[in-house]
């Protein structure tokens, strides 16, 4: 066999979403117990006659997942959502915290969003005006308030909170309120 063959023979195709990539077979098993590590010509996914495996997933992602295998760098894409990105991390079986320092805030930024939305979804905005101990407390934060140990995004927490509150208390609300029709955005403050 010569080299050529050689290397047509480790190389394979794999198809997402209708774009192929094409790597060695060997990168492929750079992270081991992963979806990709583990392609045999067995499985429903792979086309006998392209010779190719196909995906129905995103293939921007699945350019920087496949990049991981190369470099073994973990980055996040910056023109995907970060749940979507977790959930496309999910399916090929990698995991999200190895993801690379220089990509940690755009990982946190995602995940204290949706904590705050998801409290924000668990509020019962029909009760009293609460007091800022209330609210510390409805963050779960209520010891570091009492001991004065809360962190910056800590503290904007509940300020975030009170504007969905009160959203005609003043000036800054109003404006705030005005960007509420733009969706999450308004927790960026
Ligand atoms: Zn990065």
């Amino acid at each position: 066999m010569n080299l050529n063959l050689a290397d047509a023979d480790n190389r394979v195709i794999i198809n997402v979403g209708g774009i192929r990539h094409e790597t060695y077979k060997a990168t492929l098993k750079k992270i081991p117990a992963t979806r990709l590590s583990r392609l045999t010509e067995a499985l429903a996914n792979y086309d006998p006659v392209l010779n190719e495996y196909f995906f129905d997933r995103h293939p921007g992602v699945f350019a920087q997942i496949l990049n991981y295998y190369r470099s073994g760098k973990l980055h996040y894409p910056t023109d995907v959502c970060g749940p979507l990105f977790e959930e496309e991390l999910e399916f090929w079986g990698l995991d999200s915290n190895q993801v690379e320092p220089c990509c940690w805030m755009t990982y946190t930024q995602h995940r204290d969003t949706q904590d705050v939305l998801a409290i924000l979804d668990r509020l019962d905005l029909d009760t009293d005006k609460p007091t800022e101990e209330d609210i510390m407390k409805k963050f779960g934060l209520e010891e570091e308030y009492k001991s004065g140990e809360l962190n910056c995004w800590q503290r904007i927490q509940p300020k975030i909170w009170a504007l969905f509150d009160e959203p005609y208390s003043s000036t800054a609300a109003k404006v705030r309120q005005t960007h509420y029709s733009n969706g999450p955005s308004l927790l960026y403050l």
